[in-house]
Formats: structure tokens, sequence, C-alpha cells
């Protein structure tokens, strides 16, 4: 015999638990099932933790702007596992805070994951619950990115329950959340790089506020790249390689002369950032080439390279981006 209610809402998040007390304070008889603990993303996997961990780093940010303004040399530095042991004292409790309220106010809490068996019922952990109406608060997946060695990627899900911080973090996807992670872990020590496939980054955002935020991100030491396709991950004995593709098709310089086939391949020293070889294909190539010559014979590193201003729009113009 399945048991009857009113509304069954799939998911324990914020769109759910406010659906579910807006109907039972209304008088239905109201069902909410989750696999997960209760709390859904934002209390338990988002903005939440998210947030004491941006605490820490706005402190960070705060005294390093100061210094030199009233504030002398401060030893100051996140401890990150302390830091994960306060979030978790937020974390932790949320699931059985949640319980409680909902059972406060009478709506019956299933655990499992809900499979609907027809279209007025679904199966919770082998228990067949009827309802009226349904509702599917079930949230969003992290999208598939379909490449080699997508297996050796974690999502926020982890980021936000990692017990040590990595010195190096490469972010896949150029979004408000990469961005917070990336200005987090940057002020916790880590060198981190954010990846983008699209030419800019933060796309529904006003385009001359994120070109500031992206200048500031790059004076406190992110390395950003746009029209940068993550191709595929590979794992060695001690590290993770990123292998990337850019999209150069949208840049001036091949477009003004209707001209498709063209990019590059820079070949940079790992830790010293040294140049130590170039291959290029396009327009102008037969010219910039000579300024990678310069930099391997003068031993420039990418990072003497994209602090010059170039002149625009010339071709020497996209080196910036090609590093
Ligand atoms: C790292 C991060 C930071 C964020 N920061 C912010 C922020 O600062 N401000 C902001 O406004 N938003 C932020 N967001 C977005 C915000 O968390 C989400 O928009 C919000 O949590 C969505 O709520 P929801 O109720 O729709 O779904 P969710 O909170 O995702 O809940 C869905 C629930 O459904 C459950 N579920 C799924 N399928 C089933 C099934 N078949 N059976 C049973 N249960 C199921 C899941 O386990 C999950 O608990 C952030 C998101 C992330 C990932």
């Amino acid at each position: 015999m399945s048991k009857q209610y009113d509304l069954i809402v799939i998911g324990t998040g914020m769109a759910a638990t406010t659906a579910a007390a807006k109907c039972r304070a209304a008088g239905w008889n109201v069902a909410i099932v989750d696999y997960q603990p209760f709390g859904g993303t934002c209390a338990l996997r988002g903005c939440d933790p998210k947030k004491v961990l941006v605490g820490a780093a706005e402190i960070i940010d705060r005294v390093r702007r100061m210094q030199g303004k009233g504030l002398g040399e401060q030893d100051l530095h996140i401890d990150w596992g302390a830091l994960m042991a306060f979030k978790r004292s937020f974390t932790d409790s949320a699931p059985s805070k949640i319980e409680n309220s909902l059972e406060k106010q009478g709506i019956d809490a299933f655990h499992g994951r809900a499979r609907f068996r027809s279209p007025s019922s679904l199966e919770v952990a082998g228990q067949l619950l009827a309802s009226r109406h349904f509702l599917i608060a079930a949230g969003a997946k992290p999208m598939r990115l379909g490449i080699p060695g997508e297996e050796h990627l974690i999502t926020s899900d982890r980021f936000l329950e990692l017990e040590e911080l990595p010195q190096r973090i490469v972010v896949v996807g150029g979004g408000f959340i990469a961005f917070e992670f990336a200005h987090i872990a940057v002020r916790a020590g880590a060198k981190v790089t954010v990846l983008e496939q699209l030419p800019r980054f933060l796309r529904p955002f006003d385009p001359d506020l994120v070109s500031w935020l992206v200048d500031r991100s790059r004076q406190i030491g992110i390395d950003l790249h746009a029209e940068t396709s993550v191709e595929a991950v590979e794992k060695d004995a001690v590290s993770y390689k990123v292998r990337t593709s850019t999209d150069t098709s949208g840049w001036y310089t091949a477009r003004r002369v209707n001209e498709d086939c063209s990019g590059y391949k820079i070949l940079i020293e790992e830790g010293s950032e040294r140049i130590l070889g170039a291959h290029l294909i396009g327009p102008h190539a037969e010219e910039v080439i000579n300024l990678f010559a310069l930099a391997i014979r003068a031993n420039l590193s990418a990072k003497d390279l994209k602090t010059v201003i170039w002149s625009y729009p010339t071709a020497t113009s996209d080196i910036s981006y090609m590093l």
C-alpha cells in the first residue's frame, strides 16, 4: 500500500524546502526526498561553506591592501586545515537542523534517490509514495567535458572538502564560482590558473567591470587565459598535465585577412616560466617568431613577455594571449 500525499518534493535545497514549507503551511500533506544529506547545494556545498572561506581570504586581502598605509609587514597566512574545520562547524550540523525543522512543520522526510514509477507515484528506498503533485527541485549537476583524463578533475563539491590546498590549481571554466575559488586559493597561497574556452570571462556580467576584475585578478597573481579549451588531463608520477588548445580564428589579426588557419604552440619551462620554444602558423608568423627567438636568446620568461605593452592592432599584440 503506497502512502498518499498532496505534494512530494524531490530535493532538500532552498527551492525544495521553501515550496514544501509553504504548501504544508497551507494545509497540504507534504513529503520531501533527498539521496544526499539534507540541505542541498547552497547550505552544504555552495554559498554558505564558500562564504566561510571567502571570509578568511578577505582578511588577507584587506591586510595586504593596508600594508604601507598604516599597517606594517604582517606574516599573515591562511591555515587551510583550520579553516576547513571552521567550515565544517557550519556544514556538519546543517542536515540535522533542516530535518528537525521539517519534522516540526509536519513534513515527512525520506532518504534515498527518488524514481518515478507512474505519473502519480515514485519509489524511494523500496517505498512507494503516491501524490497529487510533484515538485522536482533536484538542482544541477556539473557538466561533463567528455575529454580524456576527465576523471582527474574535481568539482566544486570536492574543492570545498580539500583537507590540504594544492600548491598549483588549474580551474577549468571562467564563471563566477571559478573566480571566487581562484581568489580564495591564491590568497591561501596556491598558484592558480583559470582557463576559459570563450573569448570573455564571466560572460553574463558587464564587460567593462569584468575587464577591471580580470586586471585585478592578474595583479594578485591569478593566471587567466581566455579562448583556451581543455583538451585532456594527463597524470604522471608527481603531477597532472592539462593539455589545452586555443581558438585563434576570432583574433583580429586572422579575421581581418579572412584566415581561419592560425595557431601556435609555445613551450614554457615549468617553474621558471622561461620560454623554450615556439611554433606558429598564420598571418605574420614569420615576423612574430623573431620575438620568440629574441625571448629564448635573452632568457625571458612568459611573465616578461606578458607585461610588455604592445601596440594594437598588430600581430605582436597577440603574444600576450599566446602565453
Ligand atoms: C560552489 C558554489 C557556490 C555557490 N555560491 C552561491 C552564492 O554565493 N549565491 C547564490 O545565490 N548561489 C550560489 N550558488 C548556487 C546555489 O547554490 C544554487 O543555485 C542553489 O543551491 C540551487 O538550489 P536548489 O534548491 O534548486 O537545488 P540544490 O540545492 O542543488 O538541491 C537539489 C537537491 O536535490 C537532490 N536530488 C537530486 N536528484 C535527486 C533524486 N533523484 N532523488 C532525491 N534527491 C535528489 C540533491 O541531492 C540535492 O540535495 C553556488 C553554487 C555552487 C556549486
